[in-house]
């Protein structure tokens, strides 16, 4: 496995699979990989001729009051780990390299579908992650990119961009990885304190109390949500931000009662870190 760390030296990488004749997929990341991103690189590598991986904490997906700063950064465990899921290629560039000039070329989805859950706190977080992985798509010239189920809203965003700029890449969506006691893997786990972290696994119990409560034949999207509500609001260090249901795909107005495929979908505060958690409501 080769680390790069310049938009030429992924470019020559890309050219010489590219002249073999090899599928590219790409897997992009803000790195402090764990097992949920090892399974988009296992994918990738299974799926794929030559896998590459890019690790950057991409300044323009970040609020003024976010993490930026304190966003984790492990290089070296990164590349470990993907080397041992297969990866050919960690691309790691300065935001210098990926942001050549101040003033900037956006690409930004618009609409419902950018403005809910995430999009209201967070107003410029997607066209951050459009134009970030917008440019990783011309930069690793994939026949197939993985994401995961974890950020539901990116995933929507993304079919999205990839159907409006009518991009030849396939997008594979891989399920959520948790830790044994149901708290979804995230990066941002690591800021979280022993009684958080404690805390937190209300958010996995109320998605599956949620799931059986639809499986239950429940179809009534505010008694759903108020039920999570409810059961969030009991764990005293919890600071909701939204429990919401959307219908997929798309994340238009959920029916009343609900029909087809359902996101619910939650942000929640434990501390200073804010986790997002979500499972699918959909007929079996
Ligand atoms: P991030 O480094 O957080 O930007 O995530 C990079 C990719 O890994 C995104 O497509 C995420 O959805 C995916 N990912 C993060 N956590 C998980 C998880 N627990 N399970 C599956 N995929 C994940």
């Amino acid at each position: 496995m080769k680390l790069v760390h310049t938009v030429a030296e992924l470019r020559e990488e890309v050219a010489a699979a590219k002249a073999q004749g090899l599928t590219i997929g790409l897997v992009p990341t803000m790195g402090a990989l764990h097992e949920g991103h090892a399974s988009l690189i296992k994918a990738a590598n299974m799926e794929n001729d030559f896998v590459v991986v890019s690790v950057f904490v991409n300044p323009t997906q970040f609020g003024p009051n976010e993490d930026l700063d304190a966003y984790p950064r492990t290089l070296e465990a990164d590349c470990k780990l993907a080397e041992s899921m297969g990866a050919n290629i960690v691309f790691a560039p300065a935001p210098k390299e990926m942001y050549p000039s101040e003033d900037a070329t956006w690409v930004e989805v618009t609409g419902e579908i950018t403005k809910v859950l995430c999009g209201r706190t967070r107003p410029i977080h997607f066209r951050g992650v459009t134009t970030v992985v917008t440019k990783l798509f011309n930069l690793a010239q994939p026949d197939r990119a993985y994401f995961g189920q974890k950020d539901a809203q990116q995933v929507e965003v993304m079919k999205r961009m990839v159907k409006d700029l009518f991009f030849n890449i396939q997008l594979r969506i891989m399920p959520i990885v948790r830790e044994a006691d149901g708290l979804a893997k995230s990066s941002r786990n690591t800021y979280l304190n022993e009684a958080e972290r404690k805390a937190a696994l209300v958010l996995s119990r109320s998605l599956k109390a949620a799931k059986e409560q639809y499986e239950a034949g429940e179809r009534d999207a505010a008694k759903i949500t108020a039920a999570v509500t409810a059961s969030i609001k009991e764990e005293p260090m919890s600071d909701i931000d939204y429990v919401e249901i959307y219908a997929l795909p798309e994340l238009k107005p959920v029916a009343a009662p609900m029909a087809g495929s359902n996101l619910l979908a939650v942000a929640v505060k434990f501390g200073t870190t804010r986790l997002i958690d979500n499972v699918v409501l959909e007929e079996k």
